[in-house]
């Protein structure tokens, strides 16, 4: 049995004054302590259930600032956590006690027409580049809510409207630069460490702190986007239609299936997507989507790619809580779908999403040089994202999902996308990395042997993993 990790980290009560007045003199960004106007703001992330503390934030604005708070953490043994757009539903962007480095200052985002390719710094959102590459027409496949951080996303893989025509984000990923455990500020791609360029695409924030990512981008101009909405009484129809629909969909064409109330407080199916490239034949493939069923509202239609990439965001706001449960199905049988439909009909709260995806298409294909990234089979993953707003509701919303997952588990491949899972334990984790396990220990303790970067689905170094 191999043992967990033992967390023996020094109070940060203990760093004398000194050593914090001169990191702030020394910093480019800020220093924020408790009590510190932009300490609120800068601690909180996108889910509401966590309520954590750092006792020093720094507020990057450079790449050598970076270096300061990593050199601080590693040599007064400080818990470090480090974040990128504060989304990830695990709360493993922000620490109690400890250090945080928060990226949301270094947003710079250079767009090159002419290579089609983008340099991004780790605070930015998918919002921020979006917006950016779109003046010159251009995209690559980032998340389908624009407040998402780039860093996080990509460095997990990160799946979109774009997925299946031009892969997952991490296979678009052509450089980073990236703060190592021991302050070195190195740079990872196909030529250069292509070790650590390897476990940078999939493996997480295990390796270092990503301050910057250049990524190649796609020529990506309107869509036709949005949702049609069934009524729920349909809704097991719905999904084996979208999971027959699926075997023969263009790569063309993202489309997930959506089981939510409406605003009127109807509970509903939304098949919800995305066309990318010629509008004309986009409609011909959507004119099959059209024709299922009796829909009660069809608002698919064309729009800009940012409309798109913001559609749905208002559904899961910041600061609500959130608990999620997710995985791949290794089939999503009849069986499967009654579980699904049978369990999001007992669903207690309006505001959550029981959502099945399908990548494939180009994800299917592992770019050059490969992915820590393991999944690329056609298999429909499950995303339980329990959203609620009163914290009194705690205990219902979570008995519930937890049921829903249990009831589920026969369909389970044990296989999970790592961006979506919350704090589950190791063996999870592992579920996540599969068969790329043993690979990622003996890079973790290549460029992290001491574990500094374990605030994330964490990789255990062999100094922890073989003890
Ligand atoms: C509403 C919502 C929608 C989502 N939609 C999608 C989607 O469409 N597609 C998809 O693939 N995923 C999606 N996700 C999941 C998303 O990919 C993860 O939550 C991802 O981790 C978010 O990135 P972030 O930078 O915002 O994360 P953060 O919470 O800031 O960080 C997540 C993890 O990455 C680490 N990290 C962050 N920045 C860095 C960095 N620069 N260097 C090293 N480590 C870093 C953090 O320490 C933490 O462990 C969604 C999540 C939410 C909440």
């Amino acid at each position: 049995m191999k043992k967990m990790e033992q967390l023996t980290l020094t109070p940060i009560s203990s760093l004398e004054p000194k050593i914090v007045e001169d990191l702030r003199s020394r910093l480019s960004g800020q220093l924020l302590l408790p009590g510190d106007l932009a300490y609120e703001s800068s601690r909180k992330i996108w889910n509401g259930m966590i309520d954590r503390h750092p006792a020093l934030i720094i507020k990057a604005a450079t790449t050598d600032d970076v270096v300061l708070g990593v050199n601080l953490a590693r040599n007064h043994n400080l818990i470090l956590a480090v974040k990128g757009g504060g989304h990830n539903v695990s709360g493993n962007a922000v620490c109690n006690d400890g250090l945080l480095i928060d990226l949301s200052l270094m947003k710079e985002i250079k767009v090159d027409g002419r290579s089609k390719t983008a340099v991004v710094q780790m605070g930015a959102t998918w919002g921020d580049f979006d917006k950016v590459a779109q003046e010159q027409g251009l995209a690559t496949t980032g998340g389908i809510i624009s407040t998402t951080g780039v860093a996080g996303l990509t460095l997990g893989g990160g799946v979109g409207w774009l997925v299946r025509k031009h892969g997952m984000s991490c296979d678009n990923l052509l450089e980073a630069e990236v703060v190592t455990a021991d302050g070195r500020i190195v740079s990872a791609s196909l030529n250069e460490n292509p070790d650590l360029f390897w476990g940078l695409r999939g493996g997480g924030g295990n390796f270092g702190v990503v301050t910057k990512m250049k990524f190649q981008l796609h020529e990506v101009g309107t869509v036709i986007g949005g949702m049609i909405l069934h009524p729920r009484e349909n809704a097991k129809d719905m999904i084996r239609f979208y999971r027959e629909f699926m075997k023969k969909a263009p790569n063309e064409l993202t489309l997930y299936s959506v089981l939510l109330t409406s605003p009127d407080g109807h509970p509903v199916n939304a098949l919800l997507g995305c066309y990318t490239g010629d509008l004309a034949k986009g409609e011909s493939v959507i004119k099959e989507l059209r024709e299922f069923g009796t829909p009660l509202a069809d608002m698919m239609q064309p729009m800009p790619y940012t409309a798109m990439q913001s559609l749905i965001e208002a559904g899961f706001p910041a600061g609500n809580r959130y608990y999620w449960k997710s995985g791949f199905l290794q089939d999503l049988s009849d069986t499967a779908i009654d579980v699904i439909v049978d369990n999001a009909n007992k669903c207690p709260s309006p505001f959550t999403a029981t959502v099945l995806e399908m990548y494939g298409g180009v994800a299917n294909e592992e770019p050059k040089g490969g992915t820590a990234f393991l999944y690329r089979d056609n298999l429909f993953d499950l995303v339980i994202i329990g959203n609620w707003v009163d914290k009194k509701d705690d205990q219902i919303n979570i008995a519930w999902i937890r049921n829903f997952w249990q009831e589920i588990q026969p369909h389970f491949s044990n296989k999970v996308y790592v961006n979506v899972l919350g704090v589950e334990g190791q063996d999870r984790v592992k579920e996540a990395y599969g068969s790329n396990y043993e690979k990622l220990v003996a890079l973790k303790s290549k460029f992290d042997p001491g574990n500094l970067f374990r605030m994330n689905q964490n990789i255990q170094p062999s100094s922890i993993y073989n003890n």
